[in-house]
């Protein structure tokens, strides 16, 4: 008998632990369910449109979803379309790959003006992501303010000060473009709220900040420090050092001919947002660092702009039934299970850290956590759950329809674009027609 695996979500998480299955060469069947007809998750709606090469992994998933023993099933939402506790009983496990699709709250004053857009819901915007087709962020002003000097920050800052031509070869969105062409944005604060070395972008991201057509890097030379100090891992001090080379660099380089700034800002925390019904500034606080932490100082001071994108880092939200950690955002597990036969993978239980491929070792974790513990042929599996689908007349999206998505939105691409992304579920199930 095969064990059955339903993998909830088709994120790097999802496909990871599908491909430890695949390898363990066990007998099983996997069944990958997501709730959006287009697979990959953060790899589509996350990573940046202008880092294509960072989206290739999805070639390999592509080649995974052939197996004979794994099945797409896409636009299926557990909680709308199956609950978890029909898929728990169809299955002899569930892993649930969901990731953190939500941001954190800042938790200060004026948070809900209009003009505040949290990272998630941009990212989403800019990457066509059916659930922010609607954002419309209004980016009608000089300057914007993002907050947090992590590698989603960086991505923001970039996009919105890259030139077409920069982006040429992306796949923004048309009205992305339009909308941050339209608004004549000059000025890109990032804020840390701790020190230069304590910045947790890596240095790929920082560096490409130097190279920018029509964009100059701003930062204070003085807030530099001679060196990295302090205990970490060598991998860390490694990159810090490398951060603090590149951020020096940076001080030397001629702003002459470019018309657009990124500013990175330290030892800054904001405390208040401020404007009326529209964000018309930012209050921050100056800190400094003590045993890792950053300490407010008491002195404040302000800056004008238009819009505020906190990208402070992602948290999922809470499940019906399944036990949760509402102060990290993450389901509660015991190793790698949640509860019964529930298993949890990725952003969901660890937290939103890690690039893409820190859901490998994850993924083979959580598939040898299933195995040494789960009796196959226990559920029905894969064609009891078609047949639910079937009675509720549910219009799955197999790897096949993909397939078809996938070939309408790389024809429909600018000349030099990989593709032009269907934003709404509608358009995509549009291409696939009434075949089911
Ligand atoms: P992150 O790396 O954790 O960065 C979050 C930033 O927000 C940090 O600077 C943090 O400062 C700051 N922050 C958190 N809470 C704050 C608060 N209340 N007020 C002010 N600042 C606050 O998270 P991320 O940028 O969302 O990235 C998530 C993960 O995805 C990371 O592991 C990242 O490397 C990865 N990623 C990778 C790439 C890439 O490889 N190109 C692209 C995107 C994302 P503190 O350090 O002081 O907490």
């Amino acid at each position: 008998m095969s064990l059955s695996v339903a993998i909830v979500g088709s994120g790097p998480a999802g496909f990871y632990t599908a491909d430890a299955f695949l390898k363990a060469g066990a007998d099983v069947r996997i069944d990958i369910v997501e709730r959006l007809p287009a697979p990959f998750g953060l790899i589509r709606g996350g990573v940046a449109p202008d880092h294509q090469s960072t989206k290739g992994v999805s070639r390999s998933f592509e080649k995974m979803a052939l197996d004979p023993a794994l099945r797409y099933y896409g636009n299926v939402e557990v909680g709308r379309d199956v609950t978890l506790d029909e898929l728990s009983g169809l299955y002899d496990a569930v892993v649930l790959a969901t990731g953190a699709p939500q941001d954190r709250p800042l938790g200060i004053p004026g948070e809900d003006k209009a003009g505040v857009y949290g990272a998630a819901a941009f990212v989403g915007w800019y990457n066509a992501h059916p659930d922010f087709r609607w954002l419309d962020p209004d980016l009608d002003t000089a300057a914007v303010a993002v907050i947090g000097v992590g590698n989603v920050a960086i991505d923001i800052a970039r996009v919105l000060v890259k030139t077409p031509a920069e982006m040429a070869e992306s796949d923004l969105p048309g009205y992305a473009r339009e909308a941050i062409d339209a608004g004549g944005i000059t000025d890109v604060y990032m804020f840390g709220r701790r020190g230069p070395v304590d910045a947790k972008f890596t240095n790929v991201e920082l560096r490409e900040m130097g190279r920018l057509e029509d964009c100059h890097p701003v930062v204070d030379g003085a807030v530099l420090p001679a060196e990295v100090t302090g205990e970490m891992s060598g991998r860390d001090r490694r990159v810090r050092e490398k951060n603090l080379a590149s951020l020096r660099g940076f001080t030397e380089l001629d702003p002459a001919g470019k018309a657009k700034r990124v500013h990175f800002a330290f030892h800054a925390n904001p405390v208040e947002i401020l404007g009326g019904e529209k964000v018309e500034g930012l209050r921050l606080e100056r800190t400094r660092v003590e045993g890792g932490r950053a300490v407010g100082t008491g002195e404040t001071f302000e800056i004008a702009c238009g819009v505020v994108i906190p990208a402070i880092g992602y948290q999922a939200p809470a499940m019906n039934g399944v036990p949760f950690d509402a102060a990290r955002g993450v389901v509660v597990c015991d190793g790698v299970r949640v509860m019964g036969n529930v298993y949890a993978a990725g952003w969901i239980r660890r937290g939103p850290v890690g690039v893409i491929g820190t859901n490998k070792p994850d993924g083979d974790e959580v598939a040898r956590g299933v195995l040494e513990t789960t009796p196959a042929g226990a559920r029905p599996g894969r064609e009891a759950f078609e047949r639910l689908l079937g009675e509720r007349a549910v219009r799955w999206v197999s790897h096949d329809d993909w397939r078809k998505i996938d070939a309408a939105e790389v024809a429909n691409a600018a000349p030099a674009a990989p593709r032009r992304k269907f934003p709404t579920v509608a358009e995509m199930l549009g291409v696939l027609g009434e075949d089911r």
